[in-house]
């Protein structure tokens, strides 16, 4: 086991929907999350004023496993108006990175669910990404449905990824997943627990692999979070519509 994803905890950028401003405004944490700094800022180029910014950097104990989304039994991680930017299917070479300059140009941060595969194929893209300072952490190695495969396979795929990844990030990835399809057996739940990796459902889908229009993505979103108030929202990095949704919607 690769010592990393044996560290107690990693980190995950939560932003707020609306910050007033870039200074940290942290409520009493959650149990499950420590209260950190502010992700590093970026590029000095880059005025964060009026930006979306990061609200604070919540640290998730990932001893013992942990799942989070709505899917899953209540586990407090985010304050009302907060909410974590996830973008899966990546790192793709083109709208990865023009999700990431979006990103850039409102100071805030993701989380990305890189498939094994793509992370091969294209390694820089994903160096970029966490140099920029969003969190990395795995979705398989080919994306395959872990509903229907054989407990063997499926920890084939979730290692073959988890290893190719600490092959191409300097950081490391982070003991975090996400199934494929939300398609999530107990059997396999169980085995990430024992690895100590957190499991990240969603709470407000975008539907970005439904409708390929950037204003229908930017609707289910906003739509999405009236109802909710908070959550962790599910993108994708592979759709040239999700890369042209993100600034409007960050804005
Ligand atoms: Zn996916």
């Amino acid at each position: 086991m690769k010592k990393l994803l044996l560290a107690a905890a990693l980190m995950l950028a939560a932003a707020t929907a609306r910050a007033e401003d870039n200074v940290v405004k942290v409520n009493a944490p959650p149990e499950s999350a420590v209260a950190g700094e502010t992700a590093p800022a970026k590029a000095s180029t880059i005025d964060c004023a009026d930006t979306l910014g990061v609200s604070r950097v919540a640290e998730v104990d990932t001893a013992g496993g942990g799942e989070y989304g709505e899917q899953y039994p209540p586990k407090p991680l985010l304050e009302k108006g907060e909410v974590v930017l996830t973008f899966d299917d990546g790192p793709h070479p083109e709208f990865t990175r023009q999700i990431l300059d979006a990103l850039a140009a409102q100071c805030t941060k993701a989380t990305f669910f890189h498939v094994g595969r793509m992370l091969k194929e294209f390694p820089d893209v994903a160096r970029q990404v966490q140099a920029e300072g969003h969190t990395v952490g795995t979705h398989t190695h080919t994306h395959r449905n872990l509903g229907g495969a054989s407990m063997g396979q499926a920890e084939q795929q979730i290692e073959s990824a988890i290893n190719i990844a600490e092959a191409t990030l300097p950081n490391g990835v982070a003991p975090f997943f996400r199934f494929p399809y939300l398609s999530d057996p107990q059997r396999v739940r169980d085995y990430l627990a024992k690895r100590n990796i957190a499991v990240f459902g969603i709470d407000v889908d975008s539907f970005d692999w439904r409708w390929r229009k950037p204003e229908k993505v930017m609707h289910n979103v906003l739509s999405g979070l009236d109802k909710t108030g908070r959550g962790i929202i599910l993108f994708h990095d592979i759709h040239g519509s999700t890369a042209k949704a993100i600034p409007a919607l960050l804005a």
